[in-house]
């Protein structure tokens, strides 16, 4: 079965002017991966609009009304970082929409895994809020969608972005039914995402957050990984992995302080879908967040592409000679809360 990709030119109609999250993001992943002829090798599904009630299984009706009067009265900021333009309302729509469509491709096997490649993103939206250039939760949407209408039983959403997702967070704080992993840089905006915090009431155990001091690297992520992420998601045992999945973690990138590289992405990305192989056969889908070196954003996904489909990529980008902080001493503390050893 083929890989499934999720893209339309609508996505580059979310104007945002000079902005870090602008279309050229976009433009440069698409650019890429036709150079590299991977785009030829991609199965292409469409995406759709998410319907209001799609997004209600999220967001306020308050809030859905805020962000299309925005739109509709010539746009504007909903705050210093995020921008809604005339086209906002329904490219954030698609980008919602688009990560459902990735779900149900890959829930009706028409593809093996689904890359939702998407803006505006989506994990800092609240049920409420839009904020930190996120309108509405396109991983939140998507994850209610698979659990209220295709069926889907328990999922795992792994946010890898260097931002903690504190939209989806405040989604499923309290609903056993979803495991939401976060690794973020600590201290980093929004401010959330602390590890003492897992969840609230029938919710206990929802929230794992590993919260990683800057300058940690490929090593420091990969031990999160083998001793926090792979072991919780083990337990949980969900039928559906979702991911978050944000190059901002890469040393180049201009708004963190992390040191991972490329051979760092693709090893998260080898282990994600080993461990969607291992438990929920192989089904996984993952949707954009954000990126903002365009140059690393288009090699990650190609790279993260290649990993779905089990060939080679490379790093021509290298690593950074700063030295990584050890993060030993933390990932023992969340393994103690969290009961994993
Ligand atoms: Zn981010």
């Amino acid at each position: 079965m083929p890989i499934g990709i999720v893209y339309h030119p609508i996505y580059l109609e979310h104007d945002t002017g000079r902005h870090p999250e602008s279309a050229q993001r976009l433009e440069a992943v698409v650019a890429h991966l036709r150079t590299t002829g991977m785009w030829s090798h991609l199965e292409h599904v469409p995406p759709r609009a998410a319907s209001t009630d799609d997004l209600l299984r999220v967001h306020t009706a308050q809030h859905l009304e805020t962000i299309a009067h925005l739109a509709r009265t010539g746009g504007g900021t909903v705050d210093v970082d995020t921008v809604v333009s005339p086209r906002s309302d329904e490219v954030a729509r698609y980008a919602a929409g688009g990560t459902i469509a990735a779900v149900e491709a890959l829930l009706q096997r028409r593809v093996s895994a689904a890359y939702a490649l998407i803006r505006p993103p989506g994990h800092h939206a609240t049920a409420s809020r839009a904020m930190g250039f996120c309108l509405y939760n396109n991983v939140a949407v998507a994850a209610r969608w698979s659990l209220e209408v295709a069926g889907v039983q328990r999922l795992a959403i792994i946010d890898i972005d260097v931002h903690h997702g504190n939209g989806t967070a405040e989604a499923f704080a309290t609903d056993p039914r979803v495991l939401y992993v976060s690794l973020h840089q600590s201290n980093l905006f929004p401010g959330t995402g602390r590890w003492r915090e897992s969840g609230r009431g029938p919710g206990e155990g929802a929230l794992f957050h590993i919260p990683l001091p800057p300058h940690t690297g490929d090593e420091g992520y990969l031990q999160a990984f083998e001793r926090l992420v792979l072991p919780a998601v083990r337990r949980f045992a969900p039928d559906l992995l979702l991911v978050s999945i944000g190059y901002d973690a890469h040393w180049a990138d201009p708004l963190s302080s992390m040191l991972v590289s490329l051979v760092g992405y693709r090893a998260m990305a080898d282990s994600l879908v080993a461990l969607a192989g291992e438990l929920c056969r192989g089904h996984i889908a993952l949707a954009l967040e954000g990126g903002y070196d365009t140059d690393v954003l288009a090699r990650g996904v190609h790279g993260t592409l290649a990993s779905l489909m089990g060939t080679e990529s490379e790093d021509p980008l290298g690593r950074p000679r700063e030295p990584e902080t050890d993060v030993n001493s933390l990932i023992d503390a969340i393994a103690r809360k969290h009961h994993l050893e």
